[in-house]
């Protein structure tokens, strides 16, 4: 393999479609692995879902993710990031349970006083609770890191890394290795109950079961799903980050780190077509006609786009499609952004606590509700929020003075009845009349307001459903079924193509690890 750099129309060893944060890890460690790589980026700047961008003159906000956790601290050192220029403005970022009556919960040891204020008996269990999904957790996140084992084969990859995935569930010991079989697919909500009485905390914790997802708590599998993120963020205990900049400015780093290991990367180039050779991918056709060739094609768009919108399902068998035609990809969060002329004042909140995240999810039943006003293509009356006020630790995201909120709003179904061109004011302003009751005197604040609704994140970035994980994090579309059997080792039915984004293992986030594993496939294929 050559390590140069071709010219263009010249052949690469490897095409990258999409520039999003796990396309550029993977063209990263790909050049680092001696290939030449091209990445090709839709849009006029790179990190897809993980991008800064102004929302209203002088106001520039993480226009999807907002806080950074995810990312294991192995890959940022590897990909020596901080040399390409990431700083955090902010970390170990606290979380806050919003409540009604100003009775506001800090989660963690910070609120332990808090909390027994509250309630005795919760201030008792949280500990024990917390350190028992700790352990799960931590017993999880190698295979987050691993590429998942195909069923009954006789490979020995396979076979190793079976076995390695049972030991490591045998050396839980027997009283968590129950535990962890019967709470996993249990509902958050019961698991919660079983331990706590506050609606506020249980509210709080169960959010992040289900944010990003299409579950509410009551829905089977959500420990799974919170177990997961657990896992995901790491061995610090998920200690939320802020990019200075915002996440565009790790999408930049990891732009700095390919093209410093010799990776091209352009922008403006939409991908039309993967070009299918001797049953082999070729190479790819953009939208201006111009032909690249390749050794390999890695997708890190959704597999939707990639297997039904680029490659073509006249290359695939039929089982193969039905699967992707039913892949569950359909998101049910929004993004609300205001331009604010001073720091918002939540009632009865430390201002200190404005530098994290603020959760607005009072109770499970609260979230419950939202979520079925979801099931029929409505918006709850009373979304749930995860609110981020970045100004606070990066003031240089909008003019002296001046602030921006960013707001995760659940649940916002995809196909809303009666459209999002209808739907848009209405729950813009339900948002802001939420926040209100929370912020008094925030509505006389707002400048401007930006609402990125699931259709509106499927155009800006290309992600189909607008989907949080570009597909279902689910237990069916889960590790060796991620994002259907037949692709879960990153490797397409069709040789010489792979996908590398979140709809693979271990899924959405900004993580990296999508990527980092794609490319050690890739390698290993050639090798
Ligand atoms: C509202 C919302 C809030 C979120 N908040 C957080 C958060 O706070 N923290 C967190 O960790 N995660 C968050 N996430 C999840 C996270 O943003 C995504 O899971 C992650 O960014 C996906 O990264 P990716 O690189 O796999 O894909 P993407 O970021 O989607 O990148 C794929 C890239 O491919 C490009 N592309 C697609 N088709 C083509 C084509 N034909 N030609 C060329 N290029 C193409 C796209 O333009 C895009 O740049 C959030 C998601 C949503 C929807």
């Amino acid at each position: 393999m050559s390590a140069a750099r071709p010219a263009r129309g010249a052949r690469y060893d490897c095409i990258v479609v999409g520039g999003g944060h796990n396309g550029l890890t993977c063209a990263a460690y790909l050049a680092r692995a001696g290939r030449s790589v091209l990445v090709l980026e839709a849009a006029d700047r790179v990190g897809g879902a993980a991008v800064t961008r102004e929302f209203a003159p002088g106001f520039r906000v993480s226009a999807c993710a907002h806080l950074l956790h995810l990312m294991p601290g192995k890959l940022i050192a590897e990909l020596n990031l901080s040399a390409h220029g990431l700083k955090l403005a902010a970390a170990q970022l606290p979380t806050t349970a919003l409540s009604a009556d100003d009775a506001h919960l800090p989660l963690g040891p910070e609120g332990a006083a808090v909390l027994a204020a509250q309630s005795a008996h919760d201030a008792a269990a949280y500990p024990a609770y917390g350190a028992r999904l700790a352990r799960l957790a931590a017993r999880l996140r190698p295979i987050l890191g691993a590429t998942p084992p195909r069923l009954g084969t006789a490979g020995w990859r396979d076979r190793a890394a079976l076995l390695g995935l049972g030991l490591r569930l045998r050396a839980l010991g027997r009283r968590d290795m129950r535990e962890l079989l019967r709470i996993g697919p249990m509902c958050v909500q019961d698991l919660l109950d079983e331990h706590f009485e506050s609606p506020l905390l249980k509210g709080a914790l169960g959010f992040d079961a289900v944010l990003g997802t299409n579950y509410g708590p009551r829905s089977p599998g959500t420990v799974f799903t919170l177990l997961y993120r657990l896992a995901a963020a790491g061995e610090e205990g998920g200690g939320l980050a802020q990019p200075l900049g915002g996440l565009g400015a790790l999408s930049e780093a990891l732009a700095g780190a390919a093209r410093a290991a010799g990776a091209q990367v352009r922008t403006g180039a939409v991908v039309k077509r993967i070009l299918v050779r001797d049953d082999r991918a070729a190479g790819v056709v953009l939208a201006s006609g111009e032909e690249l060739a390749a050794g390999a094609v890695v997708s890190s768009a959704d597999p939707k786009t990639t297997f039904l919108g680029l490659l073509g399902a006249e290359h695939l068998d039929a089982g193969f499609v039905r699967r992707i035609v039913h892949l569950r990809a359909r998101g049910l969060a929004a993004k609300l952004h205001l331009a604010l002329d001073a720091a918002p004042r939540f009632a009865g909140l430390d201002p200190a606590a404005l530098r994290g995240r603020l959760l607005w999810a009072p109770s499970p039943e609260h979230i419950e509700r939202a979520f079925n006003h979801a099931k029929y293509g409505e918006f709850s009356a009373s979304p749930i929020l995860e609110i981020t006020v970045p100004t606070v630790s990066d003031p240089a995201l909008a003019p002296a003075g001046a602030h921006v909120l960013s707001v995760v709003a659940q649940y916002a179904p995809f196909a809303l009845a009666g459209g999002w061109a209808e739907g848009r004011r209405r729950f813009t302003e339900l948002l802001i009349d939420t926040l209100t009751a929370l912020a008094p005197g925030l509505r006389a604040q707002v400048r401007h307001a930006e609402l990125l609704s699931p259709e509106d994140l499927e155009r800006e970035f290309r992600i189909t459903g607008g989907h949080w994980h570009h597909a279902e994090l689910a237990l069916d579309q889960f590790f060796m079924l991620r994002p259907v059997p037949g692709v879960a080792q990153y490797r397409a039915p069709v040789g010489g193509l792979y996908l590398c984004g979140a709809g693979c293992h271990p899924g959405g986030g900004v993580m990296g690890l999508a990527g980092r594993n794609a490319a050690r496939e890739v390698v290993r294929e050639a090798a």
